[in-house]
């Protein structure tokens, strides 16, 4: 593999960096420093969405006839790493990246031509409804009951861990159709606005007391049998191309190594306790050169998935070794930031963390995130399935066990 890039992909390096420079305003770039969730700071999002969006750079995998941008995978990848060097905010898409690609597989032309547009614009976000109380990792036990009525389903059940659902005007969610036969031939894929009548959210607080999650009830919700996703029972299949696409869509390795120069930046203004700075230190050193060594594998790791991607752009069962592999390393470099600010990780200070506050706060600004960005990446080898499930998929897809 060739890792150079050639002067094609340098000039569009160049012009995407011209643009962010441009347009990365310090407020929007703060906000992303201050992201302690999932994603950045809503209202950042928002204005970054939309400044992509004018300049057609929203959706870096779509094909320009839907309003993406045609970029081959290369200029994808140079694309995100840039965005995250730069300090873009992170954003909740999952119209882009998890539904478009879905409505574009299998989706009829009536549906691309009406949500599509909608999700390049930003009038329509869009949340996940997979998980339930009772099925995370065996998602193919759900029951949120979809009961055909003509030609309406009538939905009865709940959702669980709905990211953003407080916020999105849409929802896809896979549905229980029959009980006949396998467990996964009775589910079907359903779409629908979040105000249809009979759909409530109920917000659940995380432990670093944000609200990015909810359970969403569904009593007696008429879905018109149009906003289904391929056929009725069908919507595993479905389901298995967008969990894929998550796997491997949420992690860029340029956001990790962001983050371990932060923890060296950190460390280098840092004392050690006694008379020097902490990056001196041989014991802290040394655990910032073995994270760094296993960073460059999984990048390597990153790159070699992107080489190897089928026309499709479909990565594989492979996507689940860079899941596991790069959460787990997002893990140890919050842990290392958090060893870095030491007493400043005390205080609680969730106002400060508002990145357009005028509040004061006590410590450096690169000290705030620290201990909720820590609570909060625990959830990183249990979002989009969980490392075990993922050894799991590599176990049986890829050994061949
Ligand atoms: C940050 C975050 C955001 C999320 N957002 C969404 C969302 O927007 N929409 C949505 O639908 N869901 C969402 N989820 C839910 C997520 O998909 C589930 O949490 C995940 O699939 C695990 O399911 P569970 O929580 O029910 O855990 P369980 O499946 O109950 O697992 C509990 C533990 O048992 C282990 N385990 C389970 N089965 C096996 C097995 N067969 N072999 C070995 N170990 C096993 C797991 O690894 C885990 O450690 C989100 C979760 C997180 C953390």
């Amino acid at each position: 593999m060739d890792f150079k890039l050639n002067n094609d992909a340098i000039e569009f390096r160049n012009e995407v960096r011209e643009f962010l420079d441009d347009q990365l305003t310090e407020d929007l770039r703060r906000a992303s420093r201050l992201t302690v969730g999932t994603y950045t700071d809503m209202s950042a999002c928002n204005r970054w969405y939309k400044i992509l969006a004018e300049k057609g750079w929203i959706a870096p995998g779509w094909p320009k006839e839907y309003g993406g941008t045609g970029w081959d995978d290369m200029q994808r990848h140079i694309f995100g790493f840039e965005c995250f060097k730069a300090g873009a905010p992170l954003l909740f898409n999952m119209g882009v990246r998890h539904i478009g690609p879905v409505m574009m597989a299998h989706g009829t032309q009536e549906q691309r031509d009406f949500y599509l547009p909608r999700i390049i614009s930003g009038e329509d976000i869009w949340c996940q409804g997979y998980s339930e109380p009772t099925a995370g990792s065996d998602l193919a036990a759900l029951k949120l009951r979809a009961e055909r009525r003509g030609d309406e389903y009538i939905l009865n059940g709940t959702k669980m861990w709905t990211t953003g659902a407080h916020f999105a005007q849409r929802i896809f969610c896979l549905v229980r159709t029959s009980d006949e036969g396998k467990k996964q031939a009775g589910i079907t894929f359903l779409v629908m606005a979040m105000d249809t009548p009979g759909i409530t959210i109920q917000p659940i607080l995380t432990l670093n007391a944000l609200h990015e999650f909810n359970q969403v009830f569904f009593d007696d919700v008429r879905v018109p049998v149009a906003n289904r996703v391929g056929e009725e029972n069908d919507g595993w299949r479905v389901a298995k191309v967008l969990m894929q696409f998550a796997r491997s869509n949420n992690i860029n390795m340029a956001w990790v190594r962001e983050a371990l120069q932060r923890v060296r930046d950190a460390a280098e203004i840092e004392s050690d306790g006694l008379q020097g700075r902490l990056v001196g230190d041989p014991d802290f050193s040394n655990k910032l050169s073995s994270t760094e060594i296993k960073l460059m594998g999984v990048e390597t790791l990153e790159l070699r998935l992107l080489s190897e991607m089928s026309g499709d752009n479909n990565p594989g069962a492979m996507s689940s070794l860079l899941k596991s592999k790069a959460s787990e390393l997002i893990q140890e470099v919050s842990e290392l930031m958090l060893e870095a600010v030491a007493w400043y990780g005390f205080p609680f200070q969730m106002e400060a963390l508002d990145p357009f506050t005028e509040a004061e706060f006590v410590g450096p600004e690169y000290a705030l995130p620290a201990v909720c960005l820590y609570l909060n990446q625990r959830s990183t080898t249990i979002a989009s399935g969980s490392s075990e499930i993922q050894r799991d998929v590599l176990a049986k897809r890829v050994l061949g066990l």
